[in-house]
Order: C-alpha cells, then structure tokens, then sequence
C-alpha cells in the first residue's frame, strides 16, 4: 500500500517537472522572440515582458515586472519619448478599442502592435509589436511607382494638346518678328520665342518620364561613359567656378546599361550638383567628386557635391514628379532618373547634409 502511494507521487513529481521544463521552454521561446510581447492580467498588472519589448521600451526587465500601467510611465528609466508613446498606445487600443495600431522607433523603424483580449485570454491583455519596416519600404516604394504610373498616363494625354498649340504659336511669332524689329519691339519676340522653347522642354522632359521605355542594355566599361558626362558638363562647371573631379579607381568595372538613359541620369544628378554648389555665391569653390566602387554584386557610382545640402523636407520629397525648389525648374529630373535606374534593376539612395552637401549613390547590378 504504502509503496503505492510512493510510486504514485514519484509519478506525479515527475509529471510535475515535465510539464514545468515544456512551460520554461515555451517561455524562453517568447523571451527571445524577435516580436515584442507584454501581458497584463484583468487588473492591469504586468505579468510578462519579453527582450524585444523591454528593448523597445527602454527599460531592464526585472524593473518593470509586477507594475501597473501607472508604475509604468512614472518608471524612472524610461524615456520620454517612450512614456508618450505608451499613452497614445494605451489610448488608442485600451480605449478607443483599436486591435491594431502603428508607429515608429526613435531609430525610424516601424512597428504594428497588436492588442488581444476577451475570452480567449481570459481577462488578460497580450500586446505584440512586430517590426515591419521591411514592408513599409516595400508599400512606399510601391506607392512611388503608382504615382509614377499614373504620371505617366496623364502625360501622354496633355503633353500633346499643349504641345500644338505652342508649335503654332511659335510659328506666328516668327512671322511677326520683322514687323515688331520694325517698331524696334524685337525684344519682346524674342522673349515669348524664349519662352516657348522653354515651356517645350518641360513637355519633352514630361513626355520622357511618362514614357516606360525598357532599356536598351549593352555591356559597357562605366569608366569612359562618366569621362563622356563629365565632358558635357564641364563648360558649364568651368562657368560656375567649380572643378568635376573623376577618380579613376574601378577603371575595368563593367555594367549593363542603356548608355543613353544613364548619362541622362548622371547629367541630372550633376546639373543639380552645379545648381546647389552655384546657390552659395561666386566665393564659394565648387568641387564635384566622381567615383566608381563595387561589392560582389553590384557597381556603385558615387557623386557627391559640396553644395548647400538639404533639408528634411526636400530630402523626403526629392523623387516626387514635379518637386522642385527652383525658381526655373521643372522637378523632373530626379524623378525620371529615379525611374531610369528602378527600370534598370538599381536604385537611387541620397545622403545629404543642409550647408554642407550631397551624394548621390546609384547602384546598378553587375555584368
Ligand atoms: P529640378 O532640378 O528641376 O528642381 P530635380 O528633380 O532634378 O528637379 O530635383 C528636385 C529638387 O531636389 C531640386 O529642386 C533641389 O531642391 C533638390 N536637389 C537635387 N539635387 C540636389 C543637390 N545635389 N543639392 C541640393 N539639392 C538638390
Ligand atoms: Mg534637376
């Protein structure tokens, strides 16, 4: 009998322990969870925090276990930034009974809570933060080509309309020309010819960017095509008191590329060069550097200027089809390279400073 019972509570000990190894072992398994999670009971207690969330918030884990939403924000290692955030979260899923809410980290990354409560948890409150700043490129980037795409089918329509009538007007204005140089008002032919011409670049730069041409590609060193941009830009860089500096380091590197498209985007980038470095007055000297670096995949061109820079504002809008902070500009330059070089399998990125310069980096895929 006695043995019985012995083996009976020798049995449920052993029970016992199993089941406390799987529960420390699914614990472990949420601590380390790349996703944050915090529990609180139907008290409002906090009755567990994972890693990732106490690194979200900021805190060490032992400090905050047992405390109330209230203990929480007073908690003294906690940022302010944190304790507003908790708030707005405690607003918008406690009381505005939001399941799902979004936001952003100090180091800019985005996060989707996710709040679950009700019977299933039997009074208590699991939030879940992921981080889904890998998605939130993915859908902006998306967006941007939309816009794109969009740009592009309203172009095609408009450019042409306003592109007659202009042509005929250009027409008239020439044939009066002899008789306003006779009443000595040439000049002011020459303004609306000047005019024109102007408002016909806008159109074939419009027309250009709507036009989703697939690049022409040839295998070409990137070497001599830069020499070829540099060429072209050097008379007015000349003018603007500033030197184009193109280091020869990657001399044999190939690239892939429709050799029209990339110097249109290269040029675009360093006219704004010229522009941003001509913006600081005519004391100011200009140097515009051009180099050439790769990793096992890609080829990347670096171009940066010591212009007057940018700021947030231009930074986040710079890409946007007809953005632009210039008196005569058309905000299509970068909008059209960006596109150039997505077609091409690359991308665009920009690192920039306000008074002390930009650089833009394309990367291209290797041959
Ligand atoms: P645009 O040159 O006609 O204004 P872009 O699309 O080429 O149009 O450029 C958009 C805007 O981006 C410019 O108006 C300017 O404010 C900013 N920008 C581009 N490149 C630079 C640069 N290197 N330095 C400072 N600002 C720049
Ligand atoms: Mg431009």
């Amino acid at each position: 009998m006695l043995s019985e019972i012995q083996e009976t509570i020798v049995k449920s000990f052993q029970v016992l322990q199993t089941t406390q190894l799987v529960k420390d072992k699914y614990e472990n398994i949420l601590e380390h969870l790349d996703s944050g999670i915090i529990l609180f009971d139907r008290n409002g207690m906090l009755t567990f925090i994972n890693v990732q969330m106490a690194r979200l918030l900021g805190v060490s884990r032992s400090s905050i276990r047992g405390c109330s939403l209230t203990q929480i924000i007073r908690h003294s290692q906690m940022g302010r930034f944190n304790k507003r955030k908790i708030l707005r979260i405690y607003k918008e899923t406690i009381i505005y009974k939001k399941r799902y809410h979004e936001l952003s980290d100090e180091n800019g990354r985005y996060w989707l809570l996710t709040v679950t409560y009700g019977d299933q948890m039997d009074g208590d409150y699991l939030i879940s933060a992921k981080d889904v700043s890998d998605h939130k490129q993915i859908e902006q980037t998306a967006y941007q080509n939309d816009k794109l795409a969009m740009l592009g089918k309203i172009s095609a329509s408009i450019a042409h309309e306003i592109r007659n009538p202009l042509t005929a007007i250009r027409g008239f204005i020439q044939l009066l020309r002899p008789h306003l140089l006779q009443l000595g008002k040439d000049e002011y032919a020459r303004i609306i010819l000047m005019e024109i011409d102007r408002a016909n670049d806008i159109i074939c730069e419009f027309l250009n960017s709507s036009k989703p041409s697939a690049p022409q590609t040839i295998t070409v060193p990137v070497l001599p095509l830069l020499k070829e941009v540099v060429l072209l830009t050097e008379s007015e860089a000349l003018l603007k008191g500033c030197e184009i500096v193109l280091h020869e380091g990657q001399s044999a590197l190939n690239i892939s590329v429709d050799v029209k498209q990339i110097k249109q985007v290269i040029l675009n980038i360093i006219k704004n060069a010229l522009d941003a470095i001509s913006d600081l007055g005519h004391y100011h000297i200009g140097i515009i550097n051009l180099e050439v670096k790769e990793d096992l995949d890609n080829a990347y061109i670096h171009i940066s200027d010591n212009g007057k820079g940018m700021d947030h504002n231009t930074l986040a809008r710079l890409f946007d089809p007809f953005f632009t902070t210039k008196l005569s500009g058309t905000g299509l330059g970068l909008s059209v390279s960006y596109r150039i070089i997505k077609n091409h399998g690359g991308f665009i990125s920009v690192n920039s400073t306000a008074g002390e310069g930009t650089e833009f980096i394309i990367s291209l895929p290797k041959v």
